[in-house]
C-alpha cells in the first residue's frame, strides 16, 4: 500500500507550533462542569495534535498544589485583574465559583493570524461571549457520565475543600442545561474514547470546505503559471 499525503495544512510533530499563511487558526472552545475531566483531556489533546495552542487565562483563584504561574493560569489579585478589564485586555471574563477568570486578547489573536489553532478551556458564560465575537469558533461541551461520577472525580482529584466541591456540584444542573449552545457534545466516560472523539472533531473542523485556502486552490487548479501569486 502506498502512503499518500493529502493535506495542504501544516503538519509538524505533535506539540510543535508552525506558523502558516495557509489558513487562519480555528478557535476551539471547550466547557464542562468542574471535575468532568476537561483539563486532563485538553492536556492530552495539545500533546497529541500538531499546531494547537492552549490559551493561558488570568485568574484571581489561588494556585492549587502543582500549578505553576504562566502554565495553568496567570495568577493575579483582583485589583490588577480589574485594571486589565478597564484596559479592555480580555476577549471575555467571568466570575466563576467566586473567582475572576479571563481570556487575554493579545496572544489569542496573534496565534489565529499565524494560522495556529487555539484551545480555550472556559466556563459557559465565557463561551457564550466568545461565540458572539468569533462566529467561526467551534464549541464543544463535555459531559460527565453522571453526577455521582462527577462527585467522585472531584473527591479523587482532592484539590478542593468539601465545601468547594459542594459549591461546584450545585452549579451542575444549570451548566448542563446550556448544552444546546454547543456544536458538539462529548461524554467523558472512558478517557481514551473521549480523547479519540475530541481528536475527530479537531481534524474534521480543519478539513471543512469553508476553511480551504483559496490562494492554494487558485494556484493549483485555476490560474495559469504567469497569473500565479
Ligand atoms: P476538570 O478540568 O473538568 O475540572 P480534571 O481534568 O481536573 O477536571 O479531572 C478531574 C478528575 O477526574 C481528575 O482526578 C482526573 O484524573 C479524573 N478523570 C478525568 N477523566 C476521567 C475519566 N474518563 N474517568 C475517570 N476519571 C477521570
Ligand atoms: P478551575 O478553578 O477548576 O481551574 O476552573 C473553574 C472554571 O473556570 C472552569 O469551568 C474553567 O473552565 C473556567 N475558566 C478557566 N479559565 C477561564 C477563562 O478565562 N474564562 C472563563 N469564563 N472561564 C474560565
Amino acid at each position: 500500500m502506498s502512503s499518500i499525503t493529502t493535506t495542504n495544512s501544516p503538519v509538524s510533530a505533535a506539540g510543535q507550533l508552525r506558523p502558516t499563511t495557509d489558513r487562519r487558526g480555528i478557535l476551539f472552545i471547550i466547557s464542562a462542569p468542574s471535575g468532568t475531566g476537561k483539563t486532563t483531556l485538553c492536556k492530552q489533546l495539545t500533546a497529541n495534535l500538531p499546531d494547537l495552542w492552549h490559551s493561558v487565562s488570568y485568574t484571581t483563584r489561588k494556585p492549587r498544589p502543582g500549578e505553576t504561574d504562566g502554565r495553568e493560569y496567570y495568577f493575579i489579585d483582583e485589583q490588577p485583574f480589574q485594571e486589565m478589564i478597564d484596559r479592555n485586555e480580555f476577549v471575555e471574563w467571568a466570575r466563576v465559583y467566586g473567582n475572576l477568570y479571563g481570556t487575554p486578547w493579545k496572544s489569542l489573536t496573534e496565534k489565529i493570524e499565524q494560522g495556529i489553532d487555539v484551545l480555550l478551556e472556559i466556563d459557559v458564560q465565557g463561551a457564550m461571549q466568545v461565540k458572539k465575537r468569533f462566529e467561526d469558533s467551534v464549541s464543544i461541551f463535555i459531559l460527565p457520565p453522571s453526577i455521582s461520577a462527577l462527585r467522585s472525580r472531584l473527591q479523587t482529584r482532592a484539590s478542593d475543600s468539601a465545601e468547594e466541591i459542594q459549591r461546584r456540584l450545585q452549579k451542575v444542573k444549570e451548566e448542563v442545561w446550556n448544552y444546546r449552545e454547543y456544536a458538539y457534545i462529548v461524554r467523558n466516560d472512558d478517557l481514551s474514547r473521549s480523547l479519540r472523539d475530541l481528536e475527530s472533531i479537531f481534524w474534521s473542523e480543519r478539513l471543512k470546505t469553508k476553511r480551504l485556502n483559496m490562494t492554494w486552490l487558485e494556484n493549483n487548479f485555476i490560474l495559469d503559471d504567469e497569473q500565479k501569486s
